[in-house]
């Protein structure tokens, strides 16, 4: 370990004039670049202390940073690194991760309690830095096997972002040591390490360090740190390589990129922009904009998401559950959005924007913005989790909103750009110096109505463009209560340029409108509905005592008229923000339930995808259109559980056959168990459970003591007795599923029917390749009451 000292000469080389020491509102400078971009940005995203914003999206800002970041203890950041191996092998990205989002989030709020933190961690970390430079948690022996060289990414975007606003250059010999030893190490010269060999996904991981390090090359000038640049993308096209610029040259497919692993591919084409910012090489542009092409039109989830199992599959494979929904994935597509706006100035990239932070990223965010969801899905419950236990996604998701300002409004050669909607205040500086203050009142996305003041400094002749949203079927635009013809340009924004002065203002009225989607491909049959730019979903906490199961709803047809959508205010018990809807909708029992009949007229509400699942219960995005078949599964209205929550959102009741949970939470159990709890007692013959999936460490239940038991509740509040096993299910050991296949049934034949209250499978979890943990899956389960 190396101490912090003898940092202190170095920094006399920089000449930058710096005056940062105190924090004002709209005051912070960043700290300039020794090299140039050779592309120009066409517009200039923000420093987030320009924006506040007090909307709904404003809400979850300030959330994000009061009861996530600044509560995030450093000793939890740092202990890989102080105690090396670390808990596991990724845990080193998490403090880089944490230094750019909480310095973003300083940045906005000026909270000095953050900014205490950002120091003492950005000071404890580089305490941490080996003697060669390296700053990753692994062992010696065990150096740039895994996400080693990742680990190495985001300290260095971490510390850049710190630097860059705070004007601290303390870490910047650090930063310079771990870009030496990561130059000293790869490289295509004989005697040097070949980076693809250095991580996993045909080595997108450690490749994804191009961005931190076409940053550190701007920022310092150092040659050399472009030379790595170069050398990665030469890396990329090795025969082991990932091909990722000549693969979305050609085939223009991102499933045909690498392993098609879609975080780790994400993070190297934001990198690779960086790249093109840089140097202008106009086919990496090329190359970015055929993927973007290419997830929008044949990957992207309706609210957003862009991935399931963390991959990217064939063109429209996407079904609602099987881990969809990587927050990871969800962030950095985010940033490639951003990125591609700051260098197209296109409003559909903005528009891409709007759509998967009011739908994916807030609805992976808690709303009180303490807890993060790993998988969040099309239906199921979100798994909420306030540690970073659950791994990458849990110090992604910050990073996410921590971002929001920096975008949502900007500037451009023509004059101010509004891409996203949300009430609050945008202090601005144009291109030509001119001070303008654009104040937004609005209670968006509640209301279509956007009053924006707009206020330079003197009267001045400028444009206030605007993103007509595609979902608003028309738009109304005023200024100074007059309605005038806005312009859109080949940008795709409407311009109104004029001579702006004190007291202006510019109005725009959306037609904020019910919408149907009619599923295709994998949702052939079902519905989504969508008001303005949410996407809405049905919510257990909103059913009522007559249909209490998600599973039993259903909408009698495809058309508007017949769902009669109708916004209202949320119930206290889901007003996460003062001015918070729910939309009332006519739905139909998809099958007889608790008194009503199949087919029977339904009233339900609706929340905001964003908002869904918050209280801890399932909800649903694409409903069933008519009735179902029928189903003789007695659990199908019951209560599901499991003995350990796990970190996938799906079901055992709800009749999908892709949809399972697990147990997972990296921890070691003796037995785990999954049940269903009902309120009225059934009389049982045959119960079956199916197994959920089958993972590299666990997933299953391990028989070496035994088959997987049966278990039932006689009585409401009475014990749990066994009343047989899964006789069929294979003879498995704890590191060996005896070749057990996702949604393989067993069966249970009863000697006798069982009055019983609930029912459960209950046997020893499996650990697979990590004996550390252990967890069990389970995809269904049922009980009917007559034999087979
Ligand atoms: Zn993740």
């Amino acid at each position: 370990m190396r101490q912090g000292s003898g940092i202190k000469p170095m920094l006399t080389v920089w000449v930058w004039a710096i005056a940062l020491t105190t924090f004002q509102s709209g005051a912070v400078s960043t700290l300039p670049d020794k090299v140039m971009p050779v592309i120009a940005d066409r517009q200039d995203m923000q420093t987030p202390d320009r924006l506040r914003l007090s909307g709904w999206v404003g809400t979850r800002i300030e959330a994000n940073e009061a009861n996530r970041l600044v509560k995030l203890d450093p000793a939890r950041l740092l202990e890989g690194y102080r105690k090396r191996p670390g808990r596991q092998s990724w845990d080193g990205e998490h403090v880089g991760k944490w230094l750019h989002a909480a310095t973003l989030a300083w940045v906005n709020t000026g909270d000095p309690a953050l900014r205490q933190k950002l120091d003492y961690v950005a000071a404890e970390l580089i305490k941490c830095q080996g003697d060669d430079g390296y700053l990753g948690t692994y062992l010696e022996k065990d150096r740039w096997t895994e996400w080693d060289v990742w680990a190495h990414k985001y300290n260095l975007i971490g510390l850049i972002t710190y630097m860059r606003y705070t004007g601290n250059l303390e870490p910047l010999p650090a930063c310079r040591r771990m870009a030496d030893l990561l130059c000293q190490t790869f490289g295509d010269e004989p005697g040097k390490r070949d980076i693809i060999k250095a991580g996993h996904h045909k080595g997108m991981a450690p490749t994804s360090v191009l961005e931190p390090m076409v940053l550190l090359y701007r920022l310092t000038g150092e040659p050399r740190y472009l030379d790595f640049c170069k050398y990665i993308l030469r890396a990329w096209e090795q025969p082991n390589g990932p091909k990722i610029v000549s693969t979305l040259l050609t085939l223009k497919r991102v499933d045909k990129v690498g392993n098609a692993k879609a975080y780790e591919m994400l993070s190297c084409l934001n990198g690779a922009l960086e790249f093109y910012r840089t140097t202008g090489e106009p086919k990496i542009l090329e190359a970015c904009l055929n993927a973007w092409e290419d997830i929008v039109r044949n990957r992207l989830y309706i609210t957003g998401a862009a991935s399931y199992g963390e991959f990217f599959h064939d063109d429209f494979d996407v079904p609602n559950v099987a881990n969809v929904g990587e927050t990871c994935v969800t962030v950095t597509w985010l940033q490639f959005n951003a990125q591609l706006l700051r260098l197209t100035g296109e409003a559909r990239f903005a528009e891409q924007l709007e759509h998967v932070v009011l739908n994916q990223l807030l609805g992976a965010q808690r709303c009180d913005g303490s807890a993060w969801g790993y998988y969040v899905q099309m239906e199921g419950k979100k798994p909420y989790s306030s540690t970073l236990d659950g791994h990458c996604c849990l110090s992604s998701g910050p990073r996410g909103i921590a971002l929001i300002p920096t975008f949502t409004v900007s500037t451009d050669a023509d004059g101010v750009v509004v891409n996203l909607y949300d009430a609050g205040t945008a202090t601005l500086t144009l291109r030509d110096g001119t001070a303008v203050t654009l104040t937004t009142g609005t209670r968006f996305p509640s209301e279509g109505q956007i009053r924006m003041d707009v206020d330079p400094a003197e009267p001045k002749t400028f444009a206030v463009k605007a993103r007509i949203p595609a979902w608003s079927a028309s738009a109304e635009v005023r200024v100074n209560g007059k309605p005038v013809t806005a312009k859109t340009g080949s940008d795709g924004y409407a311009a109104v340029t004029r001579e702006w002065k004190k007291g202006d203002r510019m109005e725009l009225r959306f037609k904020l409108e019910p919408r149907v989607v009619v599923g295709d491909h994998r949702n052939q049959g079902k519905v989504a509905v969508l008001y303005g730019p949410l996407v809405l979903a049905a919510d257990g906490a909103l059913l009522g005592a007559t249909n209490r199961s998600l599973n039993a709803i259903a909408v009698a047809d495809a058309s508007l008229a017949a769902l009669d959508v109708k916004p209202e205010p949320a119930p206290k018990e889901l007003r996460f923000w003062p001015e918070a809807l729910v939309f009332r909708i006519n739905a139909i029992a998809r099958r007889a339930t608790g008194s009503l009949k199949t087919g029977a007229p339904l009233q339900v509400r609706l929340v905001p995808f964003a908002d869904a699942g918050q209280t801890g219960t399932s909800y649903k995005v694409w409903l069933p259109v008519g009735s179902g078949p029928p189903s003789e599964n007695l659990l199908l209205d019951g209560q599901e559980s499991r003995s350990r929550a796990g970190n996938v959102g799906g079901s055992i009741i709800d009749e999908d056959p892709e949809s399972f949970v697990v147990t997972f939470d990296d921890k070691r159990r003796a037995e785990d168990w999954f049940a269903v709890i009902l309120d009225e007692p059934v009389t049982i013959s045959r119960v079956v459970f199916a197994h959920g999936q089958t993972f590299h460490d666990g997933g299953w239940f391990d028989t070496g003591a035994g088959k997987p038991r049966v278990q039932v509740k006689a009585t409401q509040d009475g014990a749990w007795e066994t009343v047989g096993e899964l006789k069929e299910y294979p003879a498995t050991t704890a590191t060996n599923a005896a070749g057990l296949k996702g949604g393989e049934r067993f069966t249970c034949e009863l000697a006798s029917p069982i009055k019983a209250w609930g029912i459960r499978i209950i046997g020893k979890p499996a650990c697979g390749d990590n004996p550390q943990q252990n967890f069990a899956s389970c995809a269904k389960l049922q009980a009917f009451e007559r034999q087979r």
